[in-house]
């Protein structure tokens, strides 16, 4: 196999100098065809940001990195058998610039990690139970009067590995079971 007909050639051509970098993909490259035509609509779409005037796209702008992000994919996908995945709907002259475009995927990245931190520690939170030092309760709010001497607070596994196995308190817990503190949680958790 020449040099030319390697799969890193046909990468660092695309991230080096596109037009070479997408003769040497189309031309040698057995990748699947769904990835050369979602190859070839990204260099088009950064290639339209980049030239378009009155539309310039800054050193660390969304599609600049973009591009790059891009090509570390291609070059760990290379050896891997190609991946599939959808390609948003190309953008119009009319309706959303690229540019554009790139910025509302990042946002939309970014909006999904904040959402999947924000629910982690919601549930980490909502999932305790509290008991005292002396005692074999288990407690729904941190606030029972039962609870005299310091209040600690964990996982209801937790709380039974303390040594607290004689149920659920009837003075603050009263209507309260396992199953249903694993289906609602704990009110007072905050
Ligand atoms: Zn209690």
């Amino acid at each position: 196999m020449k040099w030319y007909q390697k799969p890193w050639s046909a990468v660092l051509f695309l991230f080096l100098f596109f037009p070479v970098g997408l003769f040497l993909m189309w031309r040698y490259q057995p990748w699947k065809m769904g990835l050369k035509i979602a190859v070839t609509a990204v260099i088009g779409v950064i290639f339209i940001a980049v030239i378009v005037p009155g539309d310039p796209v800054p050193p660390g702008s969304p599609a600049a990195v973009m591009s790059l992000e891009t090509g570390a994919d291609f070059s760990t996908t290379s050896t891997a058998p190609a991946p599939t995945f959808s390609m948003p709907p190309m953008p119009t002259a009319t309706t959303t610039s690229p540019s554009a475009l790139a910025t509302t995927l990042a946002t939309v990245a970014t909006m999904k990690s904040i959402a999947a931190a924000t629910t982690t520690t919601t549930r980490q939170a909502r999932f305790v139970v509290y008991w005292g030092h002396t005692g074999d309760k288990v407690h729904i709010s941190p606030n029972c009067r039962t609870i005299t001497n310091g209040v600690l607070s964990g996982t209801l596994d937790e709380c039974k590995a303390e040594g607290h196995t004689d149920g659920w308190c009837g003075v603050c817990s009263g209507g309260w079971s396992d199953e249903r503190f694993y289906r609602e949680g704990n009110p007072y958790a905050d």
